[in-house]
């Protein structure tokens, strides 16, 4: 899989692909943290959070779901 063509959630960073970003109906979700904003394909760097629970890098993010995630997101200070 193309890294590159995951999109970015806005709220928690969470990467994955538009597919999986969307419901049957066609909306925005988050499967993580839930946003309903339309994720982003503008974001750098990715970290993958393979367990969650025993990740000093995931505590400091506030990640509670294993998955890949972006380092920085568009719009992010
Ligand atoms: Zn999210």
């Amino acid at each position: 899989m193309k890294v590159k063509t995951l999109k970015a959630c806005t709220n928690c960073r969470y990467l994955a692909t538009e597919e999986e970003f969307k419901t049957k109906d066609g909306k925005w979700l988050c499967p993580v943290c839930g946003s309903t904003e339309k994720p982003t394909r503008e974001w750098q760097g990715y970290l993958i959070i393979v367990d969650y629970t025993k990740s000093d890098i995931a505590k400091k993010m506030g990640i509670e779901h294993n998955g890949r995630y972006a380092l920085k997101v568009r719009g992010e200070s």
